[in-house]
């Protein structure tokens, strides 16, 4: 087999697939990204020199819905990886029952090497090239590595005047001033401390006594550290790409999170009002981080950190997957024998997804929802879905993350019939 990360995503749509009643047909549909398209940027650099880049955009299924998904810029991007992260997408949007098929795109740039006029005329450009691809109805993109909600902003604007109509929905994370939606920028975090909380209450964990270490300390990793806190869980280590630190007592968020922000550290604090006084905490790597002794371990960083190799020294009794893809597929079966409970980053990092679904209605409706009306609504979502997929896995008696795929595939298979399959067109 090809080793192309769409290949292996389709591994995993193979492996569901066993457990599922699902027709050869629609198999087969979700196999095949429906459209592909590639385009060239020509970016004018600020000292007049001009440079191309290759830009990407994926619809992997319209099953369900108009397309979804982020726009990534990294110098890694291509067409493999942006066809297995729309992949990813289907199977998300599928599992939070969003009406919405997948997509994904991005440009193969080191945004670090452009000014911010660069990155503003490169945004604009790709808009402009791909503008017949997407639209409120067809495919709407969304920030991911990279971009943010200011670059989503001038998206907006931009395939407003390629339009010649203000089209707030054609894209979600944009700021709120734009028509973004209150409750987006800590929608994931807030997704994956619903996951925990209805696990622990499962398993009668008491919060004060269940550890938690995070790797990547950005937006992801700071939210669902100060939600867990704020609920009475011992942070006991947390990393950035620095290396992280570990303290068995347990940590103070709010001061971390100060520290990280403001001085752009990592440091041990206890901070009453501005005053921050140092507390002491063991200096660790991040392989260090990730074989800790611990009770629930969240990657909240990077893809393909939990491989064959360290798999067998991971500890947790859990590992939550905020980040997309941390878990390579031979580290899943290892975490898997050795008894270890994986929340699939299908499910655990959806929060993000289903804000920018909010985002969508409210520019459709035009009317505004508050930061309150949008956590209950994400709460009340994220609670359902994480119940589901544990109920499946627990009938199946297979994993969470199996469960997972399952219900996208149950989903997405029942769209595929109802459009009618060789079983109806030959009247079986
Ligand atoms: P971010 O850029 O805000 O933060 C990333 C963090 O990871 C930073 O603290 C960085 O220092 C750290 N990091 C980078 N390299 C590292 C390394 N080698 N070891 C340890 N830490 C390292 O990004 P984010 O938005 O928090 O996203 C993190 C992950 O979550 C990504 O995989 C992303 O795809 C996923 N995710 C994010 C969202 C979202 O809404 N933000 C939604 C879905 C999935």
């Amino acid at each position: 087999m090809s080793d192309s990360p769409f290949q292996r995503a389709l591994a995993r749509l193979d492996e569901a697939a066993a457990h599922v009643e699902i027709s050869a047909e629609a198999l087969q549909r979700l196999r095949h990204p429906k459209s592909v398209l590639t385009v060239s940027i020509p970016l004018r650099r600020d000292d007049g020199s001009l440079e191309f880049f290759e830009g990407y955009r994926v619809h992997h299924s319209d099953l369900l819905g108009p397309g979804k998904g982020g726009l990534r810029y990294h110098p890694r991007v291509d067409l493999e990886e942006v066809k297995a992260l729309a992949f990813w997408m289907s199977c998300k949007c599928a599992v939070m029952g969003l009406p919405y098929g997948g997509a994904k795109g991005g440009i193969a740039v080191d945004p670090k090497r452009l000014s911010m006029l660069e990155v503003e005329r490169l945004s604009r450009g790709f808009i402009r090239r791909i503008a017949d691809f997407i639209g409120p109805e067809t495919d709407i993109p969304a920030p991911d590595v990279y971009t943010n909600e200011r670059i989503m902003g001038w998206m907006m604007d931009e395939y407003s005047q390629v339009v010649r109509k203000r089209t707030p929905a054609v894209i979600t994370g944009k700021p709120v001033a734009l028509g973004g939606s209150h409750g987006r920028s800590g929608a994931t975090g807030y997704g994956g401390y619903v996951c925990i909380r209805e696990l622990a209450q499962e398993q009668g964990w008491k919060p004060a006594e269940t550890n938690v270490a995070i790797q990547g300390f950005g937006n992801a990793g700071q939210e669902v550290a100060r939600l867990l806190f704020e609920h009475g869980f011992r942070i006991v280590a947390v990393s950035d790409s620095g290396g992280g630190i570990y303290r068995e007592e347990g940590l103070d968020v709010p001061s971390l999170i100060h520290a990280k922000n403001k001085r752009r550290k990592l440091e041990a604090l206890y901070c009453e009002c501005s005053v921050c006084e140092a507390v002491s905490a063991k200096e660790i790597s991040n392989k260090e981080l990730l074989e800790l002794e611990v009770d629930v371990l969240i990657p909240a960083a990077l893809e393909d950190v939990i491989t064959e190799e360290n798999a067998p020294d991971v500890r947790a009794k859990v590992v939550l997957e905020l980040a997309n893809g941390p878990t390579t597929i031979e580290a899943d079966r290892i975490l898997e024998e050795r008894g270890v409970t994986v929340i699939p980053d299908i499910l655990a990092n959806a929060g993000g997804v289903t804000v920018s679904y909010f985002e969508w209605i409210q520019n459709r409706s035009g009317d505004y929802w508050s930061e309150e009306d949008v956590r209950v609504r994400l709460d009340a979502r994220m609670c359902a879905q994480f119940r589901t997929v544990l109920e499946r896995s627990r009938e199946k008696e297979i994993s969470l993350r199996m469960a997972a795929y399952v219900l996208a595939l149950e989903r997405l298979s029942a769209a595929a019939e109802a459009m009618g399959t060789a079983r109806f067109f030959n009247g079986d």
